[in-house]
Formats: C-alpha cells, sequence, structure tokens
C-alpha cells in the first residue's frame, strides 16, 4: 500500500487550485462538496467557474498561482492541464509545505484522489493506486447500487442520536442497538415517517435496549480450504458481528479481514507437532468470552465436523448453558476434488468414499485396509504427510496395487495451491518438499495431467 487512505479535515482550511479551466471544473466539483476554503488562480476561467465565485462558493483570482498564495492551504490542486504551469504550481507548494497533486500526473504528485461515493456523511473512497481506474469507476458503480440514497440521512439521524446511547454499554450491546437501527427498521422508519420517524424508532430501539442483559454465543463456523470466496454467506455474516475471533492456523488473513477490525482476535492454532493450545483450554476460552456476553466466532478450518474437534466445543458450551450453531463450511477433500476436476464418488468405480485421518491419538491410525485396498476406492487422507510411508505398507500388504494414483493436494483453494499426481508406492517420496497443509487423495489421479506445475510434470517423467 503505498498510498494511505484517510478522511482530511477540511472544515475551515484553505484548497488552492491552480488553473480554472475545464480540468480544474472536475476537481472543483468534488472539492465544492467539502468544507473547504476554495481559492482558485487561472487565467481564462470557464464560465462555471466564474459562476461558482459570483455564488460565493469559491473565491477566484484571474491570474496565475503565486507563492503568496499557498501559505497555511491544506491542499493544492495543480489543474493547468499544461505540464508547465502544473509544474511550476507543484514546485511552489513544495516549497511552502502543502500537499500536491497535480492532476493526471501519479508519479509527481503527493497523494491522489479516489474515486468516491458519496452518502455523506458514509463517504466511501476507492483508490487502485493509479493501477486500474477503470476498475475503481466499475466497482464505484457496483456500490453506488448497492446503497439506497437514504443512506446518508440515516447515518445523520444516527449521528446526532449518538450522545443518547452513550449509556448503553460499549460493544455487543451498543452494536446490536445499531444494527437493529441500520440493518432492522431503520430504512423503512425513515421512508415512512422521515427523520421524525427515524428519530422515534431510535428511542424505543434504546428504551429496549436498555433492559437487556447481552447474551453471549459461539458460532462454531467452517472457515473452508482457505479460499475466502469459498465461505458461507452465513459464515461471513456472523463473523463480520463477532466481538472474539478464535481461530485455528489454518485460516487465513483474507479470512481474518472479514471481521471487524476492532473484534479481538486469538490464534489458536495447533503447529503441527509443535507447541499448541490444549483443546481443554479452547474450551475455557471459548466459554470464558461467551460468558461475558460477546459473540464468539469460533473458525475452523474446512468443515468444523470433519477432524475439527467440534462436538467436544460444543459439550463445553452445553454445559456452560452458552448457545450455539455450527456452520458447515467445505472440507479439504471437496476442495481438493474440485481441484482435480474429479468426482469424490462415481458411478461404476466406487460408491463410498472415505475421509480418514493419517494419525490419532496413539500414533498412525489404523483403518479397514481391505476395503480401502479394493480397485477403485476413493479416500481423502488428512493429516497423511508423516503417515505416507506406513499408509503405503499397510495398503499394500492388503493388496492395494503399487500404481494406485493417489494425488497430493497442497493449499487446496490458494493461490499457492499444487497437485502432485504420483502412486502409492512412491508416495512417500512424493510427499518431500510439501511443506503446506496437504490432503492425499487415494484413487484419484487429475483430470488434466497438463495442468500440473512443472515440478509435478518431472514426477510424471518418473513414472
Ligand atoms: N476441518 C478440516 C480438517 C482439519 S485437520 C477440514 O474439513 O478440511 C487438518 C488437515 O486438513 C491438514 O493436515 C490437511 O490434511 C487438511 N487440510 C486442511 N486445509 C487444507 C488445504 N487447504 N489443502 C489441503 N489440505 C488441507
Amino acid at each position: 500500500m503505498r498510498h494511505f487512505p484517510i478522511y482530511l479535515d477540511l472544515a475551515g482550511r484553505t484548497v488552492v487550485v491552480s488553473g480554472a479551466g475545464e480540468c480544474a471544473v472536475a476537481k472543483l466539483r468534488l472539492l465544492l462538496k467539502t468544507q473547504a476554503d476554495i481559492l482558485v488562480c487561472g487565467t481564462a476561467p470557464d464560465p462555471t467557474v466564474v459562476g461558482w465565485a459570483a455564488a460565493g462558493r469559491l473565491r477566484l483570482l484571474p491570474r496565475r498561482v503565486e507563492e503568496r498564495d499557498l501559505p497555511g492551504a491544506a491542499l493544492l490542486y495543480a489543474a493547468n492541464a499544461e505540464a508547465a504551469e502544473d509544474a511550476r504550481a507543484a514546485e511552489m507548494g513544495h516549497r511552502a509545505g502543502v500537499l500536491t497533486n497535480i492532476v493526471d500526473n501519479l508519479a509527481d504528485s503527493q497523494f491522489i484522489t479516489p474515486a468516491i461515493v458519496d452518502r455523506d456523511p458514509v463517504t466511501i473512497a476507492i483508490g487502485t493506486e493509479g493501477a486500474a481506474p477503470v476498475l475503481a469507476r466499475d466497482i464505484k458503480r457496483r456500490i453506488e447500487e448497492m446503497l439506497p440514497a437514504s443512506l446518508g440521512r440515516l447515518a445523520r439521524v444516527a449521528q446526532g442520536f449518538r450522545p443518547a446511547v452513550d449509556h448503553l454499554p460499549a460493544g455487543a450491546v451498543r452494536r446490536r442497538f445499531w444494527g437493529r437501527f441500520f440493518f432492522g427498521a431503520g430504512p423503512r422508519a425513515l421512508a415512512e415517517g422521515g427523520e421524525t420517524g427515524a428519530q422515534r424508532l431510535l428511542q424505543d430501539l434504546l428504551a429496549q435496549a436498555g433492559g437487556e442483559t447481552p447474551q453471549g454465543h459461539v458460532a462454531l463456523i467452517g472457515a473452508g480450504p482457505g479460499d475466502p470466496e469459498l465461505l458461507t454467506l452465513k459464515a461471513r455474516r456472523l463473523l463480520h458481528e463477532a466481538d472474539v475471533v478464535i481461530h485455528d492456523r489454518l485460516v487465513g488473513p483474507g479470512i481474518l479481514e472479514l471481521a471487524r477490525r476492532e473484534a479481538e482476535f486469538i490464534d489458536v492454532g495447533k503447529t503441527g507437532f509443535g507447541p499448541s493450545w490444549r483443546q481443554d483450554d479452547i474450551n475455557a476460552l471459548i466459554v470464558e468470552r461467551a460468558g461475558q456476553g460477546l459473540k464468539v466466532a469460533r473458525l475452523k478450518g474446512g468443515d468444523p465436523a470433519v477432524f475439527g474437534r467440534v462436538e467436544e466445543e460444543i459439550d463445553a458450551c452445553a454445559a456452560a448453558g452458552i448457545g450455539w450453531e455450527v456452520v458447515p463450511g467445505i472440507t479439504a477433500a471437496s476442495a481438493a476434488s474440485a481441484a482435480l476436476g474429479r468426482s469424490l464418488t462415481r458411478r461404476g468405480r466406487n460408491k463410498d468414499v472415505r475421509l480418514l485421518t493419517g494419525h490419532d491419538m496413539a500414533g498412525f491410525a489404523e483403518q479397514d485396509w481391505r476395503s480401502l485396498a479394493r480397485p477403485g476406492a476413493v479416500a481423502g487422507i488428512y493429516m497423511g504427510k508423516r503417515a505416507a510411508a506406513f499408509l503405503r505398507g499397510r495398503l499394500m500388504m492388503h493388496g492395494a496395487a503399487e500404481d494406485t494414483p493417489v494425488t497430493v493436494i497442497e493449499n487446496a483453494s490458494r493461490p499457492d495451491q499444487r497437485l502432485i499426481a504420483t502412486r502409492l508406492i512412491e508416495l512417500p517420496d512424493a510427499l518431500a518438499g510439501v511443506e503446506g497443509p496437504a490432503v492425499l487423495m487415494l484413487g484419484l489421479a487429475p483430470r488434466d495431467a497438463a495442468a500440473l506445475a512443472a515440478p509435478v510434470q518431472k514426477m510424471k517423467e518418473v513414472l
């Protein structure tokens, strides 16, 4: 992020615009929305600018900008549409220590003006660091469509009401109060009763909220295999509402960003065989936070019900009388089958699919090897990297063919996803260098071998 977005208070500050022609008009339309004192310096002013000056909306000096115009100014726009004059103005701006923008000259500007969606006091700024103005415009259009025109009025009513809400406890109760207003009955109250109607609603909601003790809640949420787009809408909503986000190591930053920034984030990730939180401590943490009346989002990689110890956390909530819900997610094997272009079940090949773990509390996990060794058997093997030699030994001992296809999917659904197609006999070797989470798909080869990455091609040559 080279350009850092901030909102600048321009009330009573001077903004100088060098240039009064067409190029300046575009910037002025935007600047006139602010409370800045606008000074335009330019010969041959555009009639629109003259009109604004006559209406007292800005000051117009029909000459070039000069040093004495700049001290104390907050911003300078060089909008002469002429490189030499822009450079002269910018040079003066730099000397006076005024933040300077040269219109349509990203490289020489100290700040850039974003595309803006204006629902004042809600203002949404969209920037692409100059990389893709077309994209910025498209995003702006979509956001414009998304936000009702009444949003600004709603926010303004809310703004005036804020002091009255101060006596509500900060945090969950207040958030719920505002949530009910903005996303519940607020828009309708405004449409039907105008600003008085919206104010009346706020009073009613406040009276209700005053008598409430907040109820804690735990959502055990499947965060999916990594791609934030694979989250369910419900997961997104609960994540956004959460006061506390307790997550595993497998849950990446792209997903955590969907939570509110003020939420408390706690990483209870188990680093493979390294140090980890004990399950009992995680249970205690969840219960403790929810017991304080907070909304807890317990995020687990994949699906919480697949090797996720979700029942232990449910038991802890139930024992403490805390409300809970489970939100299913996309498990690693599903993401892996999508990456392979293969179905987990297929007529004439396999009538069942198994999800196995490579190891359990007692060490390498024993399975029904005989059925897994049958031709056509399909299984998603989780936590299988260290157990690979053991798995190969057990399967072959029970009659599996050496050339049974196995595909290793590392970092399924993430930008660094990698597929390694191999055969059972070579499985342990194929796993050398696999550092990320990986699921082993027994009995499945990728549909499209050409799509495999370079190291995988090498693997194929060995076969
Ligand atoms: N609840 C999770 C599984 C947790 S166990 C789920 O439903 O996916 C942890 C194991 O899941 C890892 O050792 C790995 O085998 C697998 N795994 C999780 N995320 C993965 C990913 N993005 N790509 C490949 N394997 C993954």
